[in-house]
């Protein structure tokens, strides 16, 4: 019998290195050419079964992990590094990004504490983004795993913020707390509602107007209304790029209307908040420095890996407040490795944490906040020129107007079942591994959905895109009895 090594490191390191740099290579390789390939590809069914297999108890060795690796998972990867790919609103990632995530993974930081260099490095990536926002330098923050958790950290900071300290020990004791969003609001924030313990009615879904924008008069309304029937108004969100159409609150009346009526103001940016790198954009985003609260991702519209979610909180004391728990074993203290107070373990609900900040800080290092606003500006452009194309060809109409980088059309030949004659294009396009579009309702109709995010895509991706969905639909109308 061999014995059973305990350490996972090799005897000799030769292999491993040579191993590592094949890697390296396959996937800069990938990268150089992923134009070529297929954006998506459904995955076979003894590929599928593959992954039913019991837990190894012998290993294989981390060579063959990797040709089993080579074989049945990177080319049926969901395609969002493609050019090709518009689905949802998802970033390409970036080879710097991925660079920082083989470096983060080597230095293996726990960044839950202590004072080390992964919690500098993720406070300055905290102040260059209250900077980017406006916001004050103080401003707390952490960055998470993506939107939903930092909508839902700024909904538990504003729940403390308004009970008080004993709602961490009381719970809610009947406390009738009601916030407000738009009709197009991400579904992560009735989540947080729900997560919270408030319930999803507690959040008013307000009308959107002809630009998918939160209807003021009628925001006021339900204020009104819901204070003269004895609830607490107190959580106003503003959405910084409306998930379906890009469309932004007007932020500074909210603000506004925040102060007016005592309620935490808090702007969902998952993607928008990019914008405030952008020349031409960014007066889009004014009035988002006054928020008490922000959540964006860098994983979409800035193209770091996934997951890089960020929350920003501008009274970073409210994150204690709403976070700290005392535990004997986890005191910070002024020498040693267990100084470097506050901690993010007392910011947030994660005690343990990965270097997030590193893909970030690398990727914002090596290209520069302006050339991510530059692929800001570009996808944008890019989406101006699709609508443009849709606007001029009688088999396409657009269903919302294109303030940021998402396009909502369909294809319309005047015929029957439009709504499932979309969802089949769509179905179609991305089985093709040709492009991959998703899909959404707008105003009742079945909308294909082209989120230009991924700083990939080109004039051609847009015009073939146009092309692929009239030949599909022309294709399943001969098709069709
Ligand atoms: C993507 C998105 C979210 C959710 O973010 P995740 O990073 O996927 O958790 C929330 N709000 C809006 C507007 C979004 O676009």
């Amino acid at each position: 019998m061999t014995e059973i090594r305990t350490t996972l490191d090799p005897e000799d390191w030769t292999d491993l290195r040579a191993l590592g740099h094949r890697m390296i290579d396959d996937m800069i390789d990938r990268l150089a050419a992923i134009r070529d390939g297929k954006v998506w590809q459904q995955m076979p069914d003894p590929v599928r079964a593959g992954f039913r297999a019991e837990l190894p108890r012998q290993g294989v060795g981390a060579e063959a992990a990797y040709r089993d690796f080579a074989e049945t998972i990177a080319p049926y990867a969901s395609g969002n590094a493609h050019p090709r790919f518009m689905g949802w609103v998802q970033g390409g990632g970036n080879p710097a990004g991925m660079l920082a995530e083989l470096l983060a993974g080597g230095l293996n930081e726990n960044c839950g504490g202590r004072d080390h260099v992964g919690l500098a490095v993720e406070r300055q990536v905290i102040a260059w983004s209250a900077g980017m926002l406006g916001l004050p330098r103080e401003t707390g923050g952490l960055l998470v795993t993506g939107s939903s958790m930092a909508n839902f950290i700024s909904l538990l900071c504003a729940r403390r913020h308004v009970l008080g300290a004993p709602v961490r020990a009381d719970g809610l004791r009947g406390a009738k707390l009601v916030g407000y969003a738009q009709a197009g609001v991400h579904r992560c924030v009735p989540g947080a509602f729900d997560m919270a313990g408030l319930g999803t009615k507690a959040l008013r879904r307000i009308p959107a107007d002809a630009d998918c924008r939160i209807d003021l008069a009628a925001l006021e309304e339900r204020i009104a209304a819901d204070r003269a029937s004895g609830m607490t108004p107190f959580f106003l969100v503003g959405t910084a790029g409306a998930v379906d159409t890009g469309a932004i609150d007007d932020l500074a009346t909210l603000a506004d209307i925040a102060a007016r009526h005592g309620l935490w103001f808090h702007a969902d940016a998952a993607f928008g908040a990019l914008a405030a790198l952008s020349p031409t954009k960014r007066g889009l985003l004014a009035g988002i420095e006054r928020a008490d609260s922000v959540a964006f991702d860098f994983h979409k519209w800035a193209q770091v890996q996934y997951d890089s979610g960020c929350i920003l909180v501008r009274n970073e004391r409210l994150m204690l407040d709403t976070f700290a728990q005392a535990a004997n074993y986890l005191v910070s203290d002024a020498r040693g490795l267990a100084g470097g107070a506050p901690w993010p373990c007392d910011l947030g609900p994660d005690l343990s944490r990965g270097f997030r900040a590193l893909k970030v800080w690398m990727t914002m290092q090596s290209y520069g906040a302006d050339r991510l606003g530059a692929v800001v500006d570009r996808t944008c452009a890019l989406a101006q020129r699709l609508a443009a194309r849709i606007d001029a060809t009688n088999a396409l109409n657009r269903l919302a107007p294109v303030p940021l980088n998402i396009v909502c059309f369909r294809y319309d030949d005047g015929g029957d079942d439009l709504d499932a004659l979309n969802a089949d294009i769509v179905a179609d396009l991305q089985e093709a591994g040709a492009f991959v579009p998703s899909t959404t309702m707008i105003g009742g109709k079945r909308a294909i959905r082209a989120a230009i995010v991924n700083h990939r895509t080109n004039e051609a991706d847009i015009d073939a895109l146009a092309e692929a969905v009239i030949a599909a639909g022309q294709a399943r109308r001969n098709r069709s009895p």
